[in-house]
């Protein structure tokens, strides 16, 4: 049998002519449980943690997986048990950590609309630190906190306007992005804080976007991270940590973004440059921690060849896989069982009612009805953004550990969908 891994997929790879995750065949679990399937690996999710561990070893880092990536519990239970903590932007997400048993201390609360009941639920479960995003959430926190009889332990989320010129990404870290406090209010903010009697500062914190493939944008970042904390610490306040957010992208198609390991050990040379090597840090990375460790599973529904394009319909749809529809983002696709067949270029598409349902264009393979396909990357930002759309089960999930699966999530079924509805009795 021979081995053909690919390339940016460690763990799959065929052997003989069947697609493996690990050493599972995959098609032996859409066999099982059907498809759309999700199947993630969990070496590929432990080895990318690795990577990040290896960066800091020795160091004191908390590495908080920002669980808006992948949320199932499975997923959450593996991650808490390598030792991570949690970057949460809801109270749901905080009640999937709890529930998967992690941590209440290790939960850092994002997000830039926190509600009170959010606020005292988070309290009262004692998360870690809340990452404030605005002056109006600094003085509504210090309230619900003082309501309880608390003290919130606080990190403000600076926007460090990261110059889009030199490094075209997605952003969050730009002055009119919604996220963040504006550089120049920082300090004033920070004093603030320090004087609200609910609220007891603890870090900084900065996201300066997601899928970034270079290293520089992260070293600008810290440099003017550092230089806000030098002029907050000079105005009084004491910053204990330093959160450098997530965002390091992965390999969809041929990108090549910085290792987690030899980026760490850039941006902590840094550190130690100017002075603050001693200082507590944290991180939030999601994407690149799950991203390349998850494949979704999809039949082949029919084939409908046409004069200007060959439609392959498949059984997965854009409430399954939303990126390509919501960011027009490319997912290899590969057969579990190839044919030796030539091949033809297909649209790959799903089966709702939207032109915008579509998996894969210009798509080069050879199929036939019945075939099952595997879509790469579906680890990050595809079951949790999964919605039941055209009235459709969310998916399966399994995790497989070398040749065991692990069914982490059941199929929905249309009575799920329908439990929370309501037949009223309407007047004639
Ligand atoms: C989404 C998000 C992350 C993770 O981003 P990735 O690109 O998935 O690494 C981290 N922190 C915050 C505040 C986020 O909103």
């Amino acid at each position: 049998m021979h081995s053909d891994r690919l390339p940016g997929h460690p763990h799959i790879a065929y052997l003989g002519d069947e697609l493996f995750l690990e050493e599972t065949p995959l098609s032996a679990l859409a066999q099982q449980y059907g498809t759309p399937l999700f199947v993630y690996s969990k070496t590929a999710m432990l080895t990318a943690l690795a990577a990040y561990q290896q960066g800091f070893a020795g160091r004191q880092v908390q590495i908080c997986y920002a669980m808006k990536a992948n949320s199932t519990l499975g997923i959450i239970q593996l991650f808490a048990q390598a030792g991570c903590g949690f970057d949460v932007v809801s109270q749901g997400e905080m009640t999937r950590v709890l529930a998967a048993g992690g941590q209440a201390s290790r939960i850092i609360f994002s997000g830039v609309g926190k509600t009170r009941a959010e606020m005292r639920a988070a309290l009262h479960a004692g998360v870690g630190c809340f990452n404030v995003e605005s002056e109006a959430e600094l003085e509504v926190l210090n309230e619900v906190a003082l309501g309880l009889g608390l003290q919130a332990p606080v990190s403000i989320r600076v926007n460090p306007n990261v110059d889009p010129q030199t490094h075209p990404y997605i952003s969050t870290g730009l002055k009119g992005n919604k996220f963040g406090i504006a550089h120049e209010r920082v300090v004033q903010t920070y004093q603030r804080a320090a004087a609200l009697p609910g609220l007891s500062v603890q870090g900084i914190d900065c996201h300066i976007g997601s899928q970034i493939t270079q290293e520089a944008p992260y070293l600008d970042a810290l440099d003017r991270m550092l230089d806000l904390v030098e002029a907050i610490e000079a105005a009084g306040v004491p910053i204990h940590h330093i959160d450098m957010g997530g965002g390091l992208g992965i390999d969809y198609n041929g990108e090549t973004p910085p290792q987690a390991d030899a980026l760490w050990r850039k941006l902590l040379a840094r550190l130690d440059a100017r002075g603050f090597g001693q200082r507590a840090l944290m991180i939030e990375p999601g994407r690149s921690l799950v991203g390349n460790a998850g494949v979704c599973i999809t039949e082949v529904l029919y084939l409908k060849p046409g004069e200007q394009k060959n439609f392959c319909i498949v059984d997965a749809a854009m409430n399954d896989l939303p990126r390509p529809a919501m960011y027009q983002a490319y997912h290899h696709i590969v057969p579990l069982k190839p044919r030796t067949s030539p091949p033809d270029t297909w649209e790959v598409v799903g089966p709702i009612c939207e032109s915008g349902d579509w998996i894969g264009h210009d798509r080069t393979l050879s199929v036939q009805q019945g075939d099952w396909l595997a879509v790469l990357s579906a680890g990050a930002y595809c079951m949790s953004m999964a919605s039941n759309y055209n009235t459709r089960n969310r998916a399966a999930e399994v995790l497989v550990d070398g040749t065991q699966a692990h069914l982490i999530r059941e199929r929905e079924s249309y009575a799920d969908q329908i439990r929370l509805e309501h037949l009223p009795v309407l007047t004639q």
